[in-house]
């Protein structure tokens, strides 16, 4: 069984991740190249844990051992000793191939080696590896100790048994794995960002208003948050780089980035961490939404001299 795991990189993704190996018991070697993320991972372990603690949810004996079971490092070498290397540093091709090359003069031969992409060719990383049939992708959703489902990701190459390992692991942490191949975004991003895809671009060609074109997907759909709601909640800046990196990868339409979402990116309306983005909010980090702001498209109107 995969006991002892490194994570590398801590930043969004490799905070919820060591979470969840921790408190499943598992050893995890935390690693990061910025020691300040790294000490950031440690204090959000103590502060979930913490809070978890007061809710009765673990006790304080629990707390500790799942404090000891996760160290850091700034060095790659420290991974020598896991089971299990999961990838999270940054969607960029270059640094993940540096990572997977490093890591083969660092590791053990059985190793297995998980890359925590979106939309990078889990394939071509295999490829970079002297054991492309211990690479696979292992894709957690944000925020990782709440999201239910992990895709596990195979490519040509990967062994059946490195990829039943992960999903005995999987499954031995709470989560729902599903098992698919490699092709951009995989099922639930692959799917998702050509739909929000889709509706800015229907948004941007005034086919409907914004509020019109979310009250359809809620009401119709049954969806909890229409899309261009949605788009917000992501930030429209990380929309249009998954959308990117998808499209790159894909070369399908679907994915080629509508417009609105480069121009509101570039102008810094990022959605509700800006407070700005399809919609307007109460302040910067709020879900609240100003009902009778100009929307993005009304105002570049506006400033052309047109009336809205
Ligand atoms: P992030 O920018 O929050 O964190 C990346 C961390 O990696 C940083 O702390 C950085 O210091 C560190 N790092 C950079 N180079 C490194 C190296 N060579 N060695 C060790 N550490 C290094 O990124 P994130 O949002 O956590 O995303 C990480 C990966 O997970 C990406 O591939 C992303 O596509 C994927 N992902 C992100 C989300 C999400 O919602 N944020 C969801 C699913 C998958």
């Amino acid at each position: 069984p995969l006991n002892t795991v490194a994570v590398i990189g801590l930043g969004t993704m490799g905070t919820g991740i060591t979470e969840v190996l921790a408190r499943a018991g598992r050893e995890v070697i935390g690693i990061d190249v910025c020691q300040t993320a790294a000490t950031r991972a440690v204090q959000a372990l103590e502060a979930s844990t913490a809070r978890a603690v007061r809710r009765e949810r673990l006790t304080e004996e629990e707390r500790s051992g799942i404090l000891t079971r996760f160290r850091t490092f700034t060095d790659l070498r420290a991974a020598a000793d896991a089971d299990l290397v999961i990838e999270v540093v940054p969607e960029s091709y270059e640094i993940k191939q540096q990572v997977v090359r490093e890591l083969d003069g660092v590791v053990r031969p059985g190793t297995i080696i998980a890359t925590g992409t979106n939309a990078l060719s889990v394939t071509r990383l295999a490829a970079e590896s002297a054991r492309p049939e211990r690479v696979l992708g292992l894709h957690f959703f944000n925020p990782a100790p709440a999201m239910k489902l992990v895709e596990i990701v195979s490519s040509v190459l990967t062994a059946p048994a490195a990829v039943a390992a992960v999903t005995d692991l999987a499954y031995a942490l709470g989560k729902e794995p599903v098992a698919v191949g490699d092709r951009p975004g995989f099922v639930a991003d692959g799917l998702l960002f050509g739909y929000l895809n889709q509706a800015a671009a229907m948004y941007e060609a005034k086919y409907a208003s914004r509020e019109d074109i979310d009250a359809a997907m809620r009401l119709g759909c049954g969806l909890p948050m229409g899309p261009l709601a949605l788009l917000d909640m992501i930030g429209v800046d990380t929309a249009r780089t998954v959308l990117d990196a998808m499209y790159a990868e894909s070369q399908d339409r679907l994915h080629a980035p509508a417009p609105i979402l480069k121009q509101l990116s570039e102008a810094g309306l990022t959605g509700r961490k800006a407070g700005r983005g399809f919609y307007t909010y109460a302040e910067p980090g709020s879900a609240e939404v100003v009902r009778d702001a100009l929307t993005p498209v009304e105002d570049e109107e506006r400033a052309r001299g047109r009336e809205v």
